[in-house]
């Protein structure tokens, strides 16, 4: 089994349910086992310039967390797992990046392992410097975690503000 971390997003649709159901659904993966949930975190949605440019209208604040999973999925079929779930909430592509959706199910870390593929580039590239990821992965993983090829998660923490991000309270 392998361990791995999967962040999970959410902006449409009631944000929070779906992302509850999320973890619900990342219980029932084959060959997988749901290990921890961080908590819910509150984020202001990240734009791309010609977002602002085009003046596509301002997306609604997301609903993040982070959960630990261990798995005996390799990277692809676990993607594969991901998206199916996203569809299953009626996730809609239109090919662009960082547009407004119901779920968003990112792999984060497969073990220790690094891969750089079309469809798969893990650790994620956002890690270093999203606190939307970083925070809730900081409430799951040791401090002293190396992300491959990116550094320890403490130092990414360390640098990495927290700002415009709010822990949810139940
Ligand atoms: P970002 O990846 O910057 O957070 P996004 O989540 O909005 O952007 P998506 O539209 O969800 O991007 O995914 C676009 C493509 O990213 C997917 O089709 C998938 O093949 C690819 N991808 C590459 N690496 C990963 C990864 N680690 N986890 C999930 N998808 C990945
Ligand atoms: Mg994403
Ligand atoms: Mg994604």
């Amino acid at each position: 089994m392998i361990e791995v971390y999967v962040s999970l997003g959410a902006n449409l649709d009631d944000p929070r349910a779906q992302v509850m159901q999320a973890i619900d659904d990342l219980a029932l993966l084959p060959q997988s086992r749901l290990l921890a949930v961080s908590s819910l975190y509150r984020s202001a949605p990240m734009v791309l310039p010609d977002q602002v440019k085009t003046g596509i209208p301002v997306q609604p604040d997301y609903i993040n967390a982070v959960a630990k999973l261990e798995t005996a999925l390799t990277p692809h079929t676990l993607l594969d797992e991901l998206q199916a779930i996203e569809q299953t909430h009626g996730r809609q592509r239109d090919g662009q990046r960082w547009r407004a959706r119901t779920l968003d199910l990112d792999l984060l870390l497969y073990g220790n392992q690094q891969l750089d593929n079309e469809r798969l580039q893990v650790p994620h590239t956002g890690i270093a410097v999203r606190n939307f990821v970083l925070y809730p992965l900081g409430e799951l993983a040791p401090q002293k975690l190396q992300i491959p090829g990116v550094g320890k998660l403490a130092d990414l923490l360390d640098r990495c503000s927290p700002k415009g991000l709010e822990k949810i309270t139940l």
